[in-house]
């Protein structure tokens, strides 16, 4: 649904006004993400007014459509943070989503390789970190249990990580809006319609927003900021010094690369995760009808496009230490998906930021910032989270 509106400064949306509600609405969420929209499938009631302003044409057209697509189980993140405990409980969360409404997915399993003695110790602490978070059912396995599983994979030893598995990223996106649209009772999605100004007003906050037809504002007792790689942005427009707060969002772009012909692997096959980088290394990730993709890698960028702009040589070379059978010739430039990360170049691990904002002078606002992986996996169990903030916000 398109925002329609007078080009009047101060006019509501007719949207608002069609739907016959008043200058006021309870809740809106800033961008219609897997994030967002989960979100928004949670505090979605008949007695609320809730809407979700999103400035593209369609929903999940950031990262939430340029992603691996796993479901994660927990292993990569320090212990006690948010993370962590997010991507455990979205897991679990997500196979029973999936299940009940028939969203596409597979429990594929998967194993982080080790193909040297060095690597061999990363993998061990990996697998003591991943345990302590909770992932569910891993075993550190050895060179014949790996050929086992998947014969054309060379290496020493393994975590197998058995709850790790895709799913269908924007069939769990209609899904979380189907659920929004159910629970309101209207549809509370306005597509094609930027957030580009919000300010403290009485006991909430007056939101500016621009569509096709002009520009409009109205006011929202809660703002929730679920804006991805723009959510630095969002967060100053109220007045949050986003340097100061370590709220500035460093885009860190990845590249995959299709493989064509027959697939060597049925699992996820991830490396050893490069030291200090930015990402998990070059895996191997099957799609839900068995083709492979390799990536992502991860760099920095100043500009958002998604162009791939690896050379294959990079990938190929990757590869090939953990699966020798691999052609460079089958090897083909397939997408990119660009990464919303606090932690900028040579910096130590940053965590999600989910904040209710009222010790900083903005009660009712919420930011979700730096919501790069697992947030896929992690987002109905952020949903929940913010759900208790509001709750304690709106009573
Ligand atoms: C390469 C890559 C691989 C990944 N792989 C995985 C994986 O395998 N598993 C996993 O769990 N996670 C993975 N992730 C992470 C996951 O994709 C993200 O955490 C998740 O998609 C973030 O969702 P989001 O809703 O926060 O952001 P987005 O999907 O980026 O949505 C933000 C939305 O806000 C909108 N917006 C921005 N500014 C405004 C404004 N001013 N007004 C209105 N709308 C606005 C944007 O248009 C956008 O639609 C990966 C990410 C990348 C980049």
């Amino acid at each position: 649904m398109k925002a329609r509106f007078s080009q009047r400064e101060t006019l509501i949306p007719r949207v608002f006004l069609s739907e016959g509600l008043m200058e006021k609405v309870d809740i809106l969420v800033v961008g219609a993400g897997v994030v967002g929209l989960a979100i928004a499938s949670e505090l979605a009631r008949r007695d609320r007014d809730l809407f979700i302003v999103e400035r593209e044409e369609r929903y999940g057209m950031g990262a939430s459509s340029r992603n691996s697509e796993v479901i994660h189980a927990g292993i990569y993140y320090p212990k006690g943070s948010l993370k962590a405990e997010l991507c455990v409980k979205g897991n679990r969360m997500l196979y029973s989503i999936c299940r009940e409404n028939r969203i596409p997915h597979k429990r594929l399993g998967k194993l982080i390789v080790a193909t040297n003695e060095e690597e061999m110790k990363t993998i061990e602490g990996l697998y003591r970190q991943g345990r302590e978070n909770g992932a569910e059912g891993l075993e550190m396995i050895d060179e014949e249990m790996i050929r086992r599983f998947e014969p054309e994979v060379r290496a020493i030893g393994a975590i197998y990580s058995p709850s790790t598995g895709i799913l269908d990223a924007h069939a769990l996106m209609d899904h979380f809006y189907r659920k929004a649209r159910r629970n309101s009772g209207v549809d509370p999605l306005i597509l094609g319609t930027e957030v580009v100004g919000i300010e403290p007003k009485g006991d909430g906050y007056r939101v500016e927003i621009v569509g096709v037809e002009g520009r409009a504002s109205v006011e929202a007792r809660v703002v929730i900021n679920s804006a991805g790689l723009h959510a630095d942005r969002v967060a100053e427009m109220v007045g949050i010094d986003a340097d100061r707060e370590g709220y500035r969002i460093h885009p860190c772009k990845g590249d995959y690369f299709s493989l064509s012909g027959r697939p060597p692997v049925k699992m996820l096959i991830y490396p050893e995760p490069p030291k200090g980088g930015a990402g998990l290394g070059i895996h191997a990730t099957p799609d839900l009808t068995g083709r492979i993709k390799f990536g992502p890698n991860a760099y920095y960028v100043k500009e958002i496009n998604y162009r791939v702009e690896s050379g294959v040589e990079e990938f190929w070379r990757d590869i090939i230490k953990y699966l020798p059978s691999i052609r460079r010739e089958d090897l083909h430039p397939d997408m990119a998906g660009i990464r919303a990360k606090l932690q900028g170049p040579g910096q130590p691990f940053r965590d999600f930021v989910i904040r209710h904002e009222e010790d900083k002078g903005f009660p009712g606002f919420i930011n979700l910032i730096g919501i790069e992986s697992p947030g896929l996996t992690a987002s109905p169990a952020i949903a929940e989270m913010v759900e208790n903030m509001v709750e304690e916000i709106l009573g």
